[in-house]
C-alpha cells in the first residue's frame, strides 16, 4: 500500500461505465463507527459481475463510479469504535446481502428478498479492491463471518456461490436416491451436482450444449454422467427407463430448458429453475398440463438467506463439502480485465483474484 500526502492508498478495479473497468490508485475507504474495515483476500468473479460490465445494473447509475465483487473474503483490518463483536486480525467471509431489517422477510431470516434488499459489489463498493468498507448495517446483521484456521480464503469466497446453490437444493426437497438432471455445466451448474451428491442423489446428470464445458464434470466428481443437450430428452428417458428424474434444475439462461425441464422430470418430481432469464426474454410458453398431471412441484430461487450461507461455511469448514477444484485460475487485481474475459469465454470454472501476488 501506498501512502500519499499521508492518506493510504490502494489498488481498486473501478467499474467506470459499460465494458469500462480499470484498475486505480484510490484512497482506502473511511469507516464509521458501526463498520469494519476489510483486507481483502480474495475475491471471485461470477456471471454477474460479467453481465454487469456488459450491460450496466439498474442499482448502477450511469456515472457511478462502482467497485464490483460480492464474493469475497479477508482479515479485518480495523473495527469502527462502536463495534465489539469482531476483532482487528480475524479471518472472515463475508456474506453481501443486507436487508432493512424490519420488514416482514427481514424479520424471518431471508434478507436476500428484502425490498431494499442492498448488496456489497452492486449496490455499495465491494471486493476487487485491496480494502472494502463493510457497513454498519451488515456488521449488524451477522454478515461477517469468522472462520476456522484451516479454512483458506478462497474457500470462504466460495461460500457465496455456493450458498446461492444450497438454497436453490433446499427447494428441491432432495431424498437418497433421487436422479437428478443439471441443466447447464458451468460453475453453478456443477455446485448444484456436487451438492446433490452430498445430498444423496443415486445419479447426478449434467447437461450442456458445449462439449468442451461438459468435459469438466469428471474435475469435480468422476461420478457426473455428462450428457450432450442434443436429444437430451432421449437420452434422460434412456438412463431413467422412460420414468424422467425426480430432480430437474436450471443452472443457464434459456428458455428451452425451462420447456424441457417439465418433459424430462418424473412423477411427483421437482423443477428448479434457478438461472434467470434475459429481463426482455423471460416470458415462457410452458405446458402446465405437464405439471398438473404430473403432479410437479416448480420453483425458483434467488440468493441466499445468512443462515443458508453459514450452513455451507460450516459444511466447508468442517471438510464435508470440497469446493477448491471449483477455482481454476487466479488473477492479481492489476490483471482484472484479463479476468473478466477468460470469465466471459465460459471455459473455465471460477476464477480468483487475489492481492497478495498469487498466494491462495
Ligand atoms: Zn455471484
Ligand atoms: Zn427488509
Amino acid at each position: 500500500m501506498l501512502k500519499v500526502n499521508g492518506r493510504e492508498r490502494m489498488r481498486t478495479a473501478l467499474l467506470l461505465g459499460k465494458d469500462s473497468i480499470q484498475v486505480q490508485s484510490t484512497q482506502q475507504p473511511e469507516i464509521g463507527p458501526g463498520d469494519v474495515l476489510l483486507r481483502t483476500k480474495a475475491s471471485l468473479i461470477c456471471g454477474t459481475d460479467v453481465r454487469i460490465l456488459r450491460y450496466g445494473h439498474a442499482a448502477i447509475s450511469s456515472g457511478t463510479r462502482r467497485i464490483l465483487g460480492h464474493e469475497l473474503s479477508g482479515v479485518i483490518a480495523r473495527v469502527g469504535s462502536d463495534v465489539s463483536s469482531l476483532k482487528t486480525g480475524m479471518r472472515v467471509a463475508v456474506a453481501p446481502n443486507m436487508g432493512c431489517g424490519l420488514c416482514d422477510q427481514c424479520v424471518s431470516g431471508n434478507m436476500h428478498l428484502c425490498a431494499d434488499y442492498r448488496a456489497l459489489g452492486i449496490h455499495i463498493d465491494g471486493g476487487f479492491a485491496e480494502y472494502v468498507r463493510i457497513p454498519s448495517v451488515a456488521v449488524r446483521q451477522g454478515n461477517v463471518i469468522d472462520i476456522p484456521p484451516q479454512m483458506s480464503f478462497v474457500e470462504a469466497a466460495l461460500a457465496e456461490p455456493l450458498s446461492c446453490v444450497y438454497n436453490g437444493f433446499e427447494r428441491c426437497a432432495l431424498r437418497p436416491g433421487d436422479t437428478v438432471l443439471v441443466m447447464g455445466a458451468g460453475p453453478i451448474g456443477l455446485m448444484h451436482a456436487k451438492m446433490a451428491k452430498l445430498g444423496g442423489a443415486s445419479t447426478v446428470f449434467v447437461s450442456d450444449l458445449n462439449s468442451e464445458r461438459l468435459l469438466r464434470c469428471r474435475h469435480i466428481d468422476a461420478s457426473l454422467v455428462a450428457l450432450d443437450a442434443n436429444d437430451i430428452e432421449g437420452k434422460i428417458m434412456d438412463f431413467t427407463s422412460a420414468r424422467g428424474v425426480d430432480v430437474c434444475i436450471t443452472a443457464c439462461p434459456s428458455a428451452e430448458a425451462q420447456q424441457q425441464s417439465l418433459q424430462l422430470t418424473a412423477v411427483n418430481g421437482r423443477v428448479l429453475f434457478f438461472g434467470g432469464l434475459p429481463t426482455n426474454a423471460s416470458e415462457v410458453h410452458l405446458d402446465t398440463n405437464l405439471i398438473h398431471y404430473k403432479q410437479l412441484m416448480v420453483t425458483g430461487t434467488t440468493r441466499a438467506s445468512m443462515r443458508q450461507f453459514r450452513t455451507v461455511l460450516s459444511l466447508v469448514g468442517r471438510g464435508t463439502l470440497t469446493v477448491k477444484e471449483f477455482i481454476t485460475e487466479t488473477f492479481d487485481i492489476a490483471e482484472i480485465r484479463q479476468a473478466f474475459a477468460y470469465t466471459a469465454q465460459g471455459l473455465g470454472l471460477r476464477c480468483m483474484i487475489a492481492f497478495d501476488g498469487h498466494a491462495k
